[in-house]
């Protein structure tokens, strides 16, 4: 056989469009110009990992690499759009076409194509959490587990247990007697139950997140010729945060990696904040482990921040049991300090933030450059009032998702039952919908539907009652029109919302906000080619709850961000408060006792702090008005240890009121700011 060697063809650096090296620093430069092989970018907040990956991307494609097979994980699908986005803007539109998105979206999409080789009609549904709850409980009563004379987990207890088992890739039966052993006794129900919800998924075609992992994870280590294929089509895999990807996830980064081993995870210990959903930081440091022969980059210095806010955030990275090798610098000038705005109440916590702000205005900040973060959703809900009040648009990201609205669900159900007619959970749901229905009759009609050739004809069942007939009439006309009519998903949804509108009027006593909800919802699936690929985004991207209800959003003017820290990863805004700084908030009053707990509040709250590029408030108030009274706070343990040199405590005082108790000053030279009277 005569041998022919292929010789590797590199680009000089002329030769590329872009002048990587006077965009880049060096050590970012050797990441984006690394070539073949698995390489670990490890690095701090905000030294440009995010940014390196942007430019690989735009340096292969620039290199002749084929889009397509460039695939980027990123932890919501919006950051993946915006990194190509982005990289489009500095290159052209062939990296729009690279392959991009989260793990679960990513894994769904292997599913289908491969739906045969799993056994699973290509058509399956998608359920979110909410939706596994209702299952598990609706399985636990007809099991009888409920019925027991010992107490037994609840229905989210539950689904912790079985979705915990699955990402830590645990026995259920091991992680029972680690995590929650005073259900101990429970193991072996707990063990049906967790059979009888696969049994149901499977008969009903549904999977939950897990299921997507979990089935891409069996098929490719069980199929030869399909990972052979994946692992083909896969020239560069690159994931983006992967200090909060979980031990299933780093499995499957393996099965996807490419013959080449081309496989480039940028991340930073430090900020691994989702444990909670079996992430594990750990799994960042042992990546050279998955893919040997791993180069390890380090990036050191942050772009993003003053000196003077990163060294809060070193302080907050010092009080660490589990020391993080780095210490962030920056070429940045000093900045102004990050202030310390001690306020008495959340009253006066979102006068003082709101106030602010229209100063920050004034001063031809614009509003999308400022953020206010918080840990918990609700930290926020005294704010907005002030915000609508003044008139001030914002969106929020974090908290409740729009899709999870009951509405939203009730509307979207009716397309489920067109894509997957066996999709009991929704059947059950719109058929419920109907003013005479209840459970029982609902799952006679689910016996029928089982099996039924043509579902939508329920006037044929042989079920029609008086009570229920003009409804059940109308329902199935409706789907028969969906079914039939080959409609868009704009067309679709204006018709399901005609038909709901009247039943949300009945179901909900604020109707009006739901209405303009279904409004919402209708503008959004405009752009949607058809049903699948509409239900497939809402269900694994939702859609944040207020992100397309922002009141009073002028077309000129971008709103300012509120966002649970949670949400904001990744994210930077020139100016930023954290809110509700209190020990109890942040670190959380449950992760009090439990030192791993605590260590992952204080990662949160280093997050927090490395959004922020010129100025950094701290906010937090002295009462709590509760139930029982108002109660003293406490300001959050991480700022009290970060040392009062490196934040400037400011003082509020009322509009004209003259400053006469020299008690109330702060140290010489702090700014006194003036709140202008009750607006
Ligand atoms: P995080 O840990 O928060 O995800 P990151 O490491 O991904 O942060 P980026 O978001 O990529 O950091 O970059 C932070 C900021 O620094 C961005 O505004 C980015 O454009 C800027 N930046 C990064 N590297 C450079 C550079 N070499 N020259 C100029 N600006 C840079
Ligand atoms: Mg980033």
């Amino acid at each position: 056989m005569k041998r022919f060697i292929l010789k590797k063809e590199t680009q000089k650096p002329s030769e590329y469009l872009i002048k990587y090296s006077d965009l880049l620093n060096s050590q970012q430069l050797k990441a984006v110009m690394h070539d073949s092989g698995p390489a670990l970018v490890i690095a701090g907040a905000g030294t440009g990992k995010t940014r390196t990956l942007i430019y690989r991307v735009a340096r292969l494609i620039e290199s002749g690499t084929d889009p397509s097979s460039v695939l980027l994980l990123t932890f919501t699908r919006r950051a993946a759009r915006e990194m190509l986005d982005r990289a489009s803007s500095v290159l052209d539109e062939r990296c729009n076409r690279v392959k991009g998105g989260t793990f679960h979206f990513y894994c769904s999409q292997l599913l289908r194509r491969y739906h045969k080789e799993i056994d699973f009609p290509a058509g399956f549904s998608i359920i979110d959490s909410a939706d596994a709850r209702d299952v598990i409980q609706m399985l636990r009563a007809e099991l009888k587990l409920n019925r027991s004379d010992k107490r037994f987990p609840q229905k989210s207890t539950l689904l912790n247990m079985i979705s915990g088992s699955v990402n830590r890739q645990i026995e259920l039966s091991d992680l029972v007697e680690q995590d929650y052993n005073q259900f101990r006794d429970h193991t072996e129900e707990i063990g049906r139950l967790k059979k009888a919800y696969e049994e149901y998924k499977r008969k009903h075609h549904l999977m939950d997140f897990d299921d997507l992992l979990i089935r891409t994870q069996e098929l490719l280590n069980t199929d030869e010729r399909v990972r052979a294929e994946v692992q083909l089509q896969h020239k560069h895999v690159m994931v983006d945060e992967y200090q909060d990807t979980n031990a299933l996830q780093s499995a499957l980064v393996k099965l996807f990696t490419p013959y080449t081993q081309n496989v480039m995870v940028v991340g930073d210990d430090a900020q691994s904040i989702y444990a909670f959903r079996g992430a594990d930081h750990k799994n960042i440091m042992q990546f050279p482990e998955l893919l040997t022969g791993t180069e390890i980059i380090t990036l050191e210095e942050n772009y993003r921040s003053t000196a003077n806010i990163l060294r809060v955030a070193n302080s907050v990275l010092d009080q660490a049991r589990n020391k993080y090798e780095k210490k962030l610098f920056t070429k940045r000038e000093d900045g102004e300090l990050p202030a310390l705005v001690k306020t008495e109440d959340t009253r006066e916590q979102s006068r003082f933030v709101s106030q602010m702000i229209m100063n920050l205005r004034e001063q031809e900040v614009p509003l999308h450059d400022v953020a206010v973060l918080f840990r918990n959703a609700r930290d926020s809900f005294d704010l907005e009032i002030e915000l609508n009040k003044k008139k001030l648009p914002f969106i929020k990201y974090g908290g409740q998702k729009f899709a999870d609205a009951a509405h939203i669900k009730d509307v979207l159900a009716h397309l489920r039952v067109i894509e997957n007619p066996a999709d009991a959970l929704s059947w059950t749901r719109i058929l419920m919908l109907i003013d005479g229905i209840g459970p029982k009759t609902a799952s006679d009609f689910m016996e029928w539907l089982s099996g039924n050739t043509n579902p939508y004809e329920l006037a044929s069942s042989g079920l029609v009652n008086e009570s229920y007939k003009s409804g059940l009439y109308s329902l199935s006309q409706l789907l028969i029109d969906l079914k039939n009519g080959s409609f868009t998903p704009y067309e679709a949804v204006g018709h399901i919302k005609e038909y709901y509108s009247p039943i949300c009027e009945k179901k909900f006593d604020d109707y009006p906000k739901r209405v303009k909800d279904l409004e919402a919802l209708h503008a959004l699936v405009v752009d949607y080619r058809d049903y699948k690929h509409l239900l497939e985004e809402l269900a694994l991207d939702p859609i944040e709850a207020t992100a397309i209800d922002v009141e009073g959003t002028s077309e000129d003017e971008k709103p300012l961000v509120l966002s649970t820290i949670h949400s904001a990863k990744g994210l930077e805004w020139k100016h930023v408060f954290l809110i509700q700084c209190l020990d109890g908030v942040i670190p959380s009053s449950f992760s009090l006792n439990d030192e791993d707990s605590l260590e992952e509040e204080l990662r949160l709250m280093y997050v927090a702090v490395t959004r922020a590029c010129d100025m950094l408030y701290i906010c937090y108030p002295m009462l709590q008005h509760g139930g029982f009274g108002d109660v003293m706070t406490k300001p959050s343990r991480f700022i009290e240890h970060a040392g009062q040199d490196l934040l400037e405590p400011w003082l509020l005082t009322e509009e004209e009121q003259p400053i006469n108790n020299e008690n109330l000053l702060p140290e010489a030279g702090a700014p006194i700011k003036q709140l202008n009277s009750g607006k």
